[in-house]
């Protein structure tokens, strides 16, 4: 390994493993894993350049959720990385032993702390003795470097294998812009596409993240691990949601849901068919099958969500869309 050795911590549902005496939520692997090729890819490479691209201190830990931190508070993720995929990935290939990696059981304050964004001071109340405390930035801090003296000592013996065949990372990209939370023009609003190209969609109102989701589209920054969520509310509406074309990536024209709350950015909304709740039955089926620590057969593979139509298609499909919609008001 070349450059400063930096790590990624990732927090997941716990899950139990006999290896291990307690249930596991926290994964260490070095910031090269995400370089791995059974990840997806190109998003494990773009969250590398994340960790390496900006200045860190040798042997630092960076939990996804200073990532999410770094990206505006989430909002920049859409154009970065699908890193709830490339997270439940990345504990498929640890438990499978192709990569080195630390898995812990956290405890619950520190675990809780790591999640929160390296600026939030939360009000904690101790069951055992019964006081309320501020715990903040420095208590965060404190547990990221307990969490770094074990892997320095992990490093003593050997460093981290990071995996076999790393992909390159994809650097014919531009530089990513990080924004840290709180500072940048589009704080406090929803995720925009400001900085992708399309000429012919500058109107088109802002796609956020949700694209072949099992359930509301809508994206949720702020989540129980400092990391963006979808929204849970039952799915009432379906309707097309086009994602514009980004630096090399064609447009695609998705089928989407969305609760009664989450609708307004859905291109010919409806309410649901039986054929529609057929596939988001299978979505929500093959979504199942991205949870920490499961692997699928391969007489049984993984099915991702499929957009409706790419490129030219995807527009002709959204024309399509939107003249049935003027034929179909107030449905
Ligand atoms: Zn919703």
């Amino acid at each position: 390994m070349t450059g400063t050795d930096v790590y990624l911590l990732a927090a997941f549902e716990p899950y139990t493993d006999p290896r291990h005496p307690v249930p596991i939520n926290t994964l260490i692997v070095h910031a090269a894993t995400l370089l791995h090729p059974e990840l997806p890819q190109p998003d494990g490479g773009m969250m590398y350049r994340c960790l390496t691209e900006r200045p860190r201190r040798a042997g630092e830990i960076v939990p996804v959720s200073t990532l999410t931190f770094e990206l505006d508070g989430g909002r920049l993720w859409p154009l970065v990385a699908d890193w709830e995929r490339v997270v439940a990935s990345l504990v498929g290939v640890s438990r499978a032993g192709h990569c080195d990696s630390m898995s812990l059981g956290v405890p619950d304050l520190p675990s809780y702390l790591i999640a929160m964004g390296p600026t939030t001071v939360s009000t904690i109340y101790d069951q055992a003795t019964g006081t309320m405390s501020q715990q903040g930035p420095s208590e965060r801090q404190a547990a990221l470097d307990d969490l770094a003296a074990h892997v320095a000592r992990f490093v003593a013996s050997g460093p981290f294998w990071p995996g076999d065949n790393l992909v390159v990372p994809p650097v014919d990209r531009e530089p990513l812009q990080f924004r840290p939370c709180g500072t940048g023009p589009s704080s406090g609003q929803k995720p925009t596409l400001e900085h992708m190209s399309d000429e012919r969609s500058n109107d088109e109102p802002p796609v956020s993240k949700g694209i072949g989701v099992a359930g509301c589209y809508a994206y949720v920054p702020l989540g129980p691990y400092g990391q963006p969520r979808q929204c849970h509310a039952p799915v009432a509406w379906t309707g097309v949601l086009l994602r514009l074309k980004v630096r090399g990536r064609p447009a695609q024209a998705w089928q989407a849901f969305a609760c009664g709350e989450h609708h307004d950015d859905l291109i010919a909304r409806r309410r649901l068919l039986p054929r529609d709740w057929e596939r988001l039955a299978d979505w929500r089926e093959q979504a199942d099958r991205w949870r920490p620590g499961r692997t699928s057969p391969a007489s049984d593979p993984y099915r991702p969500p499929r957009p409706l139509a790419e490129g030219d298609a995807a527009y002709e499909l959204v024309d399509r869309a939107q003249e049935w919609a003027q034929g179909h008001p107030g449905k």
